[in-house]
């Protein structure tokens, strides 16, 4: 079976070779103070670099989720509380989980056709940090490098956090432009779930020393301690890291990745504009996610397109959340190989 579902999603097809050098070079049992975890530790850093372009003063960290990253950062970065701007589930749930560690937290919902406004939002006194979920899943919507611009140099005095789980690894992202930017491997990275990254601006890492210690498992001054040398301070996922780090290797940079996912996208969409059946579900072509379309229709065209598809071979992603029953999605992902996209296209056509 070829997998759309935007996440977990279908993982690369060399995972097997990983798997098989991981054993016989003896990584399964690295210990994490060890040289050999060290040495890809930092590596991975490198890979961050040179192949998505994440800045030289920015800092890397292991976590198990990005869920985790939402705890992260309302327990060691925040003081007051976060303010959030959403329109989907996962940046809504992000926003409950804040709210859960500040009482106030503030949030808007917008609209994911008309997308943010940067010029109107009010961005309260006391706020902390601005949260926005760049690529939001559930609607196949984002907020693209131009308006994030806006929203920075709107936030100039606050920190801005990005939620960037399903496109890091698959668009190119200006890491410049927010100060925390996390994303966990099972969407764009084409990775089994159960490894999270943070990666963290300097202003960032400053106001985490600036707010000390906060708990212990989660405080992000602990896990930077052990991050300047290259450990964490638990015994880590190694295989997902280690995974993480083969697979960034034989990656080609980001801008090329990019591209591609960018040119794949626009031909699915003239597969969705030529034909009656389908609708996006978001109509407006700025604020559509690049890494994942979603498509409306009735609950019986969505159960006919599913099991169409399954008789050859393919798996739409269901819609998420409360758009579960008008909607499905497809993830488009670099682990999707040219073959697999042809056969989906194909299949889209036909249908
Ligand atoms: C999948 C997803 C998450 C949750 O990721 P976990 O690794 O399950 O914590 C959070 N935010 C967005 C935008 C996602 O797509």
């Amino acid at each position: 079976m070829i997998s759309f579902s935007p996440g977990p999603s279908q993982v690369f097809p060399q995972l097997p070779k990983y798997f098989q050098e991981a054993f016989v070079k003896d990584i399964l049992s690295a210990n994490h103070r060890s040289r050999t975890f060290m040495n890809m530790y930092q590596e991975v850093i490198q890979l961050f670099k040179e192949k998505l372009h994440m800045p030289d003063d920015y800092q890397l960290l292991f976590t198990s989720s990005a869920t985790e990253n939402w705890e992260i950062i309302s327990q060691s970065l925040t003081i007051k509380g976060t303010f959030h701007l959403y329109s989907g589930a996962f940046g809504k749930k992000w926003f409950d989980y804040a709210k859960h560690i500040h009482k106030s937290t503030e949030g808007i919902k917008f609209d994911p056709e008309q997308g943010i406004e940067p010029f109107k939002v009010d961005i309260p006194l006391d706020t902390d940090i601005v949260c926005l979920t760049q690529n939001e899943t559930s609607n196949a919507s984002e907020v693209n490098m131009e308006t994030l611009t806006e929203i920075r140099e709107k936030a100039a005095n606050k920190l801005l956090a990005v939620d960037a789980t399903s496109s890091m690894g698959g668009i190119e992202l200006d890491f410049s432009l927010a100060d925390i930017w996390f994303a966990s491997v099972q969407k764009c990275f084409g990775l089994p779930a159960g490894l999270g990254v943070l990666i963290l601006s300097p202003k960032a890492v400053q106001k985490a020393e600036q707010i000390g210690e906060i708990g212990r498992y989660n405080s992000l001054n602990f896990m930077l301690e052990n991050a300047r040398q290259y450990q964490t301070h638990y015994t880590p996922n190694v295989l997902a890291i280690y995974l993480l780090q083969r697979s960034l290797q034989d990656r080609e940079e980001i801008q090329f990745t990019d591209r591609k996912l960018r040119g794949r996208m626009q031909e699915l969409e003239n597969i969705v504009a030529s034909k009656d059946k389908f609708r996006y579900l978001n109509k407006f072509p700025e604020q559509r996610s690049r890494t994942v379309l979603g498509i409306s229709g009735t609950e019986s065209m969505i159960s006919e397109i599913k099991a169409a598809a399954e008789k050859q071979g393919l798996v739409m992603g269901s819609g998420y959340g409360s758009l579960k029953n008008i909607s499905f999605r497809i993830a488009n992902f670099p682990a999707i190989d040219d073959e697999q996209f042809e056969k989906l296209k194909g299949f889209l056509k036909e249908f």
